[in-house]
């Protein structure tokens, strides 16, 4: 909970110190308090619409006179946004299939690599044996990474530096995993520009050599996203969703921003659970996401 709590400084900084600086100015809530948090809100990146549809509602608590002052305005905050996060399908993040096959897709640079390297030393100390697989075969150093997260996890790596082609390496990992009887296979992806059709093609044949491999593989197509990146990474989320097809999110760099209220927004746009957040470089930085924790995290 602490890693929580340091990793969303900036963003309940930005937040509850906002709405303390509100209230000193004046006491009650009026209408310039209510304009003023409206832009607040919005500052933080939760979304234009859904800080005029919490803003909505707290004006009419106002003339109930149900909510008086600003410790009444954060629970009331704090509720609206858990139970947009609730209200998003969530079938659990189920890992125990024989074997679990993960494809973790995103543009490059927003943590993709780090987070398999976390995930793998997670579920490694849990007693399941995992293998990784490096399918960015576009960048050399991205083979290189997922190599050295590998050893520090003790865990399985495929890959094929002499080849260039992703679905081959996959296809290997399949094969590997198939022999060693593995319980998780995480793929690792390239992540160049998302606009780019050959990225979505290469997915595309991965997903489908995933498929032929096992009937109900992908178990798991996680994008991975950049906290840090904003309202813009939601762009990038919604073509890997319809292209692709996106099961679950892990919002990175969440401990970089004072707009964590991106989170709340990507996974109600997108409709999609969020599984992970990453809330710092190290090894043990990637915490298992619970809304309550942190939708209270980004208040107190
Ligand atoms: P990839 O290109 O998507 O594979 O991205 P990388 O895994 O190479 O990560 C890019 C950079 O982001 C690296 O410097 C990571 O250490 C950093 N990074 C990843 N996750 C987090 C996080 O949760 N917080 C912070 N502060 N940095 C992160």
């Amino acid at each position: 909970l602490q890693k929580l709590k340091d990793g969303l400084k900036g963003t309940r900084e930005k937040i509850s110190g906002g709405i303390n600086r509100l209230f000193l100015a004046t006491k009650q809530i009026d209408e310039d308090l209510l304009e003023e948090l409206e832009e607040l809100l919005i500052s933080t990146d939760i979304g234009v619409q859904t800080s005029l549809d919490i803003i909505e509602k707290v004006r009419l608590e106002v003339s109930r006179k149900t909510l008086k002052n600003g410790e009444e305005l954060k629970i009331h905050l704090k509720k609206e946004l858990q139970t947009i996060l609730d209200d998003i399908p969530n079938e659990g993040f189920n890992i125990d299939r024989d074997p679990t096959v993960i494809l973790v897709i995103g543009v490059n640079g927003v943590g993709k690599t780090t987070t398999i390297g976390k995930l793998a030393r997670l579920w490694q100390r849990e007693g399941k044996s995992v293998t990784v697989c490096a399918a960015d075969t576009f960048r050399a150093a991205a083979v290189e990474q997922l190599q050295i997260w590998a050893e520090r996890a003790d865990v399985d790596i495929v890959l094929k530096p002499e080849s260039k082609d992703p679905a081959a390496v996959v296809f290997d990992a399949l094969e590997r995993v198939k022999h060693t009887g593995s319980d998780i296979l995480l793929v690792d992806t390239a992540g160049r520009l998302h606009n780019n059709p050959n990225l979505m093609n290469e997915l595309g044949k991965i997903r489908r050599i995933i498929e032929r491999s096992f009937p109900d593989a992908p178990h798991h197509v996680l994008l991975i996203l950049d906290a840090v990146t904003g309202q813009n990474g939601l762009l990038q989320a919604k073509e890997f969703a319809s292209k692709i097809g996106v099961t679950d999110l892990i919002v990175t760099k969440l401990d970089g921003t004072a707009k964590g209220g991106i989170a709340v927004a990507i996974a109600q746009e997108l409709q999609l659970p969020i599984q992970y957040i990453g809330v710092g470089e190290g090894v043990d930085h990637l915490l298992a996401f619970n809304s309550q924790e942190f939708v209270n995290s980004m208040f107190e």
